[in-house]
């Protein structure tokens, strides 16, 4: 039977989780056969448990087949000093524990909903792109990460950027492999202007290139030109494969070019476990916890419910209700469903009311 266990977390996310039970639940009614379970996370595993990581989720996500995990964070808990016990150590740490490296991010834009970009509809129509990101390396991890006292007043905080060979060479494979399957292009890009893991990367990326991906046409920007690009022409990309710093920014502002946070889902992939033959993985939106709307069932769930469509893909194989599923939140939007972060001031439907919607196409083609 596959398994998921399933991480509501913080703000808006058990909304949404509970938006995406419904779409297994009804999977299952089709013969999936999802074995679910839950777990504590975040913010609300810290107030129920005194840690936002306990060793109970790790375990059960050990256990199962793929992590499907909402969201973490808010006001309550920004006073929390210690970076443990922060609701975000409980996602990084499930990163780490897995070695997640390889985030994908994809940006597609709805037709339905060209026009709610802040972009000219022309320059995001039929957008189709993929922003893969680094994620268990770099700034977020390296040490020394410290703020120490060094008199007068004055105090210093050092993060470290670190990047070892095969970090970039597997995410480089990766690219290039994701790549294949789709137009074949990679663009990389770093800082090699001004950082040292910025020539790194370039050089280990164009020897992995050589390595037969040379079918694969790789093209480098630094990574703020490729910031300007990205909302200038977004249509010139394919693949975009970068850091975890530049990824996590970089992949927000793809996250505009489609018009809403709440509409962009993400797969952080591992290596394939030889003793399982599983590949380790984790399903989340990119949007985080939206305290400004949480608790009043207005949170916009396709994010979330897409993330449950990348699953499907990459973890199980079902491309069938993979496709099914990514065309029925198509189907929704163009009979003009809208949660309030899409309707551009139109006529809304709340959270329950936008799973309606999805699950009524998905049983048009199911
Ligand atoms: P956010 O993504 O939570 O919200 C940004 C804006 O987008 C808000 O106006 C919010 O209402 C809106 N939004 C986001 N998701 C939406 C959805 N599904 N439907 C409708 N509107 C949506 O980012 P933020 O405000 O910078 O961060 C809020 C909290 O989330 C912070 O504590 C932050 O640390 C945390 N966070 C967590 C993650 C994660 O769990 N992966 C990622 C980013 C931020």
């Amino acid at each position: 039977m596959p398994s998921l266990l399933l991480l509501a977390g913080d703000g808006i996310g058990p909304e949404i989780m509970s938006a995406t039970k419904r779409v297994i639940d009804y999977l299952n009614t089709k013969g999936a056969g999802f074995e679910t379970t839950e777990g504590l996370v975040g913010g609300a595993a810290f107030d129920a448990v005194g840690t936002p990581y306990p060793q109970d989720t790790v375990d059960k996500a050990e256990a199962a087949d793929a992590v499907l995990f909402a969201c973490v964070g808010g006001p309550k808990w920004d006073e929390i000093k210690e970076y443990e016990m922060r609701p975000e150590a409980g996602l990084l740490g499930l990163r780490k524990h897995f070695e997640l490296f390889a985030n994908i991010r994809p940006a597609i834009s709805y037709p339905a909903l060209a026009d709610a970009s802040s972009l000219k509809r022309e320059v995001v129509e039929g957008l189709d792109i993929v922003i893969l990101r680094e994620l268990t390396g770099g700034v977020y991890f390296g040490e020394p990460k410290t703020i120490t006292d060094i008199g007068n007043g004055q105090k210093r905080a050092i993060d470290t950027q670190v990047y070892d060979t095969y970090e970039i060479e597997r995410i480089a494979k990766a690219a290039f492999e994701l790549a294949r399957a789709r137009r074949g292009k990679v663009t990389s890009m770093e800082k090699r202007n001004v950082m040292k893991s910025g020539l790194l990367w370039r050089e280990v990326v164009e020897q992995t290139h050589k390595q037969g991906y040379e079918d694969v046409t790789l093209d480098h920007m630094l990574a703020d030109a490729g910031a300007m690009q990205l909302v200038r022409d977004p249509k010139q990309f394919d693949v975009v494969v970068t850091d975890n710093l530049f990824g996590d920014m970089l992949s927000d502002i793809a996250a505009q070019l489609t018009g809403s946070l709440g509409m962009l889902p993400s797969a952080s992939l591992g290596a394939v476990d030889p003793k399982t033959g599983r590949r380790r993985a984790l399903y989340e939106p990119v949007h985080g916890s939206a305290p400004d709307i949480a608790g009043k069932g207005i949170a916009n769930p396709i994010a979330m419910i897409a993330s449950l469509g990348m699953a499907l893909k990459y973890s199980f194989g079902m491309n069938k209700e993979a496709d099914a599923l990514d065309a029925a939140i198509a189907g929704a939007l163009d009979e003009g469903a809208r949660t309030a972060d899409i309707a551009a001031g139109g006529p809304t439907v709340d959270t329950v009311g936008m799973t309606d919607a999805i699950l009524k196409q998905l049983d048009l083609r199911l």
